[in-house]
């Protein structure tokens, strides 16, 4: 938070005559002043954090939660489901976490 200045874009004029239109600053939004909280320009910047993949959720640092969940992936039930990408179909397959290691393997 920082205080108020005029508005470096339309110097404090709240925006700009053009002819019969009056045009409200975009920066300042017609305010003529910059700053406090009034810092359109500033919200924007942050781009938003990408989201964590499932597996990797801070959820999984809890550690009721993740002892109350034999598998990440399936959540116990043994069955992953996912969407086949060349079909688009609603696939359910089997999770690694309960295949059967091979005899002898
Ligand atoms: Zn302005
Ligand atoms: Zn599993």
């Amino acid at each position: 938070m920082t205080d108020p200045i005029t508005c470096p874009e339309c110097e404090g004029k709240r925006g700009q005559q053009l002819g019969p239109l009056f045009l409200a600053c975009l920066f300042c939004g017609g305010r003529g002043w910059v700053g406090a909280d009034n810092e359109p320009a500033e919200a924007c910047q942050k781009p938003p954090p990408p989201p964590p993949t499932a597996t990797d959720h801070k959820v999984w640092t809890d550690p009721y939660i993740a002892a109350a969940f034999p598998c990440r992936m399936c959540f116990g039930s043994k069955q992953v489901t996912h969407v086949d990408e060349d079909s688009g179909v609603l696939m359910t397959s089997t999770c690694p976490c309960s295949v059967e290691p091979a005899p002898g393997a």
